[in-house]
């Protein structure tokens, strides 16, 4: 739509020259030239920013794929050495169930020794001092496995501690692990964005320049037509007043005359309306606005944004331009001499329109595509022309 506004300025442009603002006219489409071609510029810049932008976010990215690796790295040694402490730990508990075993056999052995009564230990020592030996010795060797058996235990709790502690620290670096990876996924999504942006700066950039050939060779066509336009015959110059409403149904502005921009193209520099959009239903027959001359017709294709157009001279170097025309009459031909009374044009939505309506310009000599409303006796308003 934006485009289309834009190229219909220019055909607009280029259509409503007379050949006595001919060079001024010219001189008008060559801003609309040197407009696009300053966005085109304004699109390079944009472009070179953005890829700057995409270098910062590749070392970005590649930077957080070194913290990666490292965390992962990290997380790995931790994963070993965890799996070392499991090891060390079951160590550990088997040492500690070989040594209770053992204790509980040598603590039955002294239960048992308890349960003999000294007689027996007594037959079967050599000595008194033997007896007293071995009876002591027992319990001696159960202290021992007993202290043994302390210790191992808190060996094995060290160990636990310095596992809790390994999974303490692994559980951190998975989390620095997960937020770095979030992180590496925005950077790479960012990325993303920012190149499809520069897919569509170099799409923007190509329709500028199909639009810059567009407008240069329908202004072409035009300066010729201006060239050989003649007097063919006789009418009622335009001298002031209202000129008639185009269209013979119910009055209504659709989209308003803006010389400084009614809306963006390609969201970058500001674009100009140059004329009013009038609401004209599919195929609703439009008549000239004032007598005069038809200085230019199109009957087919873009037209530069306007569609199938129609522009008609009234003398005194004003001149009207009707836009997005659905067919041009038979009898409407560069030369023929109308008045307002007749058709020249069906209304339409061809060209850079959206949707059927008539774009409608008042040219006022010198180069100035004018404010077409009081020319209407209206306001430059949307809506009911009451
Ligand atoms: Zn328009």
């Amino acid at each position: 739509m934006k485009k289309i506004i834009s190229t219909i300025l220019i055909i607009i442009l280029i259509t409503c020259i007379g050949s006595n603002v001919l060079a001024e006219t010219a001189q008008d489409i060559q801003n609309k030239i040197d407009e696009a071609q300053e966005q085109q510029q304004q699109i390079k810049e944009e472009r070179s920013d953005t890829m700057k932008e995409i270098e910062k976010l590749s070392e970005n990215i590649t930077e957080s794929e070194n913290q990666l690796a490292e965390l992962t790295q990290e997380l790995n040694k931790l994963e070993t050495e965890i799996k070392e402490t499991e090891e060390q730990l079951n160590e550990a508990q088997e040492d500690f169930d070989e040594q209770e075993a053992l204790l509980k056999t040598r603590l039955i052995a002294q239960y048992k020794a308890g349960k003999t009564s000294y007689l027996d230990v007594l037959l079967n020592s050599t000595s008194i001092t033997d007896f007293i030996s071995r009876y002591h010795y027992v319990s001696i060797v159960a202290q021992k496995d007993s202290e043994l058996l302390d210790e191992i235990q808190k060996e094995k709790e060290r160990i636990e501690k310095a596992k809790e502690q390994l999974e303490n620290q692994k559980n951190e670096y998975k989390i620095k692990k997960a937020n770095a990876e979030k992180q590496n996924v925005i950077l790479k999504n960012n990325k993303e964005l920012k190149e499809s942006y520069i897919d569509k700066l170099n799409d923007d950039e190509k329709e500028l320049q199909r639009q810059i050939d567009e407008y240069t060779s329908e202004l072409n066509k035009i300066k010729q037509a201006m060239l050989n336009e003649t007097p063919n015959g006789n009418y009622n110059k335009y001298t002031g007043g209202v000129m008639a409403w185009p269209t013979r149904i119910e009055k209504r502005v659709n989209s308003i005359y803006a010389p400084n921009g009614r809306s963006d193209t390609f969201g970058y520099a500001g674009s100009a309306h140059r004329g009013v959009d009038i609401r004209a239903p599919q195929g609703t027959p439009i008549y000239a606005a004032a007598d005069g001359q038809v200085i230019y017709v199109n009957r087919s294709g873009w037209g530069g944004g306007y569609g199938l157009y129609v522009v008609i001279s009234h003398g005194n170097g004003i001149y009207t331009l009707y836009g997005h025309g659905s067919s041009v009459p038979g009898n409407i031909n560069v030369g023929t001499v109308v008045t307002t009374d007749m058709v020249i044009l069906y209304s339409g939505s061809t060209g850079a329109a959206e949707g059927a309506h008539l774009h409608f310009e008042v040219w006022e000599g010198q180069n100035n595509r004018v404010n077409p409303c009081p020319y209407l006796g209206i306001e430059n308003k949307e809506g009911p022309v009451v």
